[in-house]
Parts: C-alpha cells; structure tokens; sequence
C-alpha cells in the first residue's frame, strides 16, 4: 500500500432523477483523466445497484461484487473492476470500479439485523463499511460513491465513509429549495456526529430558456450562498445517448458540447479545491 491520502466523495440526493448516477460516473472519468499523468487512481463505489455504473460504462461484472465485500464473501480485490477493460477501445487505464448488483439489498438487511443484534446499529453498520472499504483512501486518490437512494442506518453509514457530498439538485421545482430538503440527509448525519462537509450543489437539468430553471438557480445561490454552487449542467439529451453507444462517458461521446464542459468545470473545481 502506498502512502495516499485520497478523498472520498459521496454523490448524494434521497431523490431518485436528479443526476447522481451521471455525476458520480462522468466526475469520476474526469478525474481520472486528470490523475493520468501521475499515474493516479480513481475508484466509483456503486452504492446503488439500480444505478448500475458497470453497464453504463459497458464493462463486463465480474463474479463477486460490494455486497460479497461487505459478506466476507471475497475480497476487495476480488471485486474490483478496471474501467480500462471495456471490450470497445475506450481506455480508461486509470478507472476503478466497485460494483453492486440486486443482491446488495439482501446484504444490507444482512448486516442490519447483524448489527441490530449487537445492539448499536447505525454504528456497527458504520464500523464494517469503515473496515471493509475506509483503506481506499490509501488506494485512490479519488472515490466517488454513487448513493443509494434510501434513508436508513446504511446510508448514514455511507456518509460515514465520505469526506465530502456533492448533491445535485434538478432545476425544475422551485417548491423544495426553500425547505433545504436536498441536503436535509446530510445535515441530519452532521448532527448524529457523522464528519461529512458539503463540497457543493450542483444544478442539473439546466434550461436556461426556461424561467423555472433560472428561479430554481437564484434560488440555490440565495439558499447555499453562489460559493457553493457549482456551474449547472444543462439539460441535454446527449446523457442518454452516450452511454448508450459502447457505454461512453460524455467526456468521449462528445468533449466539446456544453454539457461536457459544465462536467469539467466541476471536475477541476474538485480537483482544485
Ligand atoms: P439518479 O442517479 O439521480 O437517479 P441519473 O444520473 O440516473 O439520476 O439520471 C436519470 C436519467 O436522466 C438518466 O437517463 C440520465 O441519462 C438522464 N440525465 C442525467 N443528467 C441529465 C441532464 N443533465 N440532462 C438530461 N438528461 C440527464
Ligand atoms: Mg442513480
């Protein structure tokens, strides 16, 4: 093991729509890009089995996953997924993943009722994904954790993994800034005692033609303050469509579009920050 102090990222909103698949795999080859020339690691934990980044990214999964980590049933390396593997010619060398499948929801019950039985069970939950996964800070220089959708012990846990969230929020509802519910989740864990910061908001779904989009955006900035608010990613059905052929990342389906270049702003304002 190396000596790196990598940061985790958690990529997170309890609504299902917003983003957040897209924004963990497209921050995620953007930093990976970045790291290349040191030859760096970055690491996507698929923490939502429906989000299913390894199909994304067309790779093939492999014969154990996170939930088999999480049952003692292989180890890390066992699971791990080169994004370089793609059978298609698009190389991501410096690209890892961490992926799930259905059966991490029978895992997650799994070390629920484990740890309900030992009694203190956010905290147990939060000791084995710490155990299981908290050495990728040493592997990676970059983890972004696509989140799962729920609200529970678990995904406290998650955020107990994290160092930082980056919450995307769609612009196209007005009615729910005000009410701080896209970071309710992370404040509620704040106040537990769990250490995760907000990295920053990012709007998503941007339509800038249309007034409800540009009232959702003032609105976040008022709320969060403009620091916090990351360039918006427009609405664009490129998102679609890239991972549809061959699986790319909009960074290759098509680099020079304004939706790849919103990407890159958050990626470098990541990677400055
Ligand atoms: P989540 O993980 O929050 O459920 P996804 O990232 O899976 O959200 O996005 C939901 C759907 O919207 C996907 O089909 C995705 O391709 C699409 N999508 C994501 N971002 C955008 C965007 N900025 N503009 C248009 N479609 C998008
Ligand atoms: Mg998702």
């Amino acid at each position: 093991m190396s000596d790196k102090t990598g940061r985790v990222f958690a990529i997170a909103n309890r609504k299902g729509g917003v983003g957040k698949t897209t924004t963990a795999i497209t921050l995620a080859h953007g930093l990976a890009k970045k790291v290349q020339a040191q030859n760096g690691r970055v690491l996507i934990i698929d923490f939502d089995p429906q989000g299913n980044v390894t199909a994304s990214l067309n790779l093939q999964p492999r014969e154990f996953d996170l939930a088999d980590l999480l049952l003692d049933r292989c180890t890390f390396k066992d699971c791990v997924v080169s994004a370089n593997r793609a059978s298609d010619g698009y190389a991501r060398p410096n690209l890892f993943i961490l992926p799930s499948a259905d059966s991490l929801a029978e895992a997650k019950s799994e070390l629920m009722i484990k740890a309900a039985i030992g009694g203190r069970r956010s905290v147990a939950v939060e000791d084995i994904l710490a155990h299981k996964l908290g050495f990728v800070r040493q592997l990676f220089d970059y983890t972004v954790i696509d989140c799962p959708p729920t609200l529970d012990a678990f995904s406290d846990a998650v955020y107990n993994l994290a160092d930082e969230a980056i919450v995307p929020v769609k612009t196209d509802f007005l009615g729910e800034v005000g009410t701080v519910r896209h970071t309710s989740d992370i404040l509620a864990a704040q106040s537990y005692g769990i250490d995760i910061k907000i990295a920053c908001i990012l709007p998503t779904f941007f339509d800038q033609r249309l007034t409800i989009a540009r009232s959702v955006l003032e609105a976040l900035v008022t709320h969060y303050g403009k620091s916090s608010v990351a360039t918006p990613i427009p609405r664009s059905t490129i998102f679609e469509q890239a991972p549809a052929v061959d699986g790319q990342t909009i960074f290759e389906y098509q680099p020079d579009s304004t939706p790849a270049r919103a990407y890159q702003s958050l990626v470098d304002r990541i990677y400055a920050s």
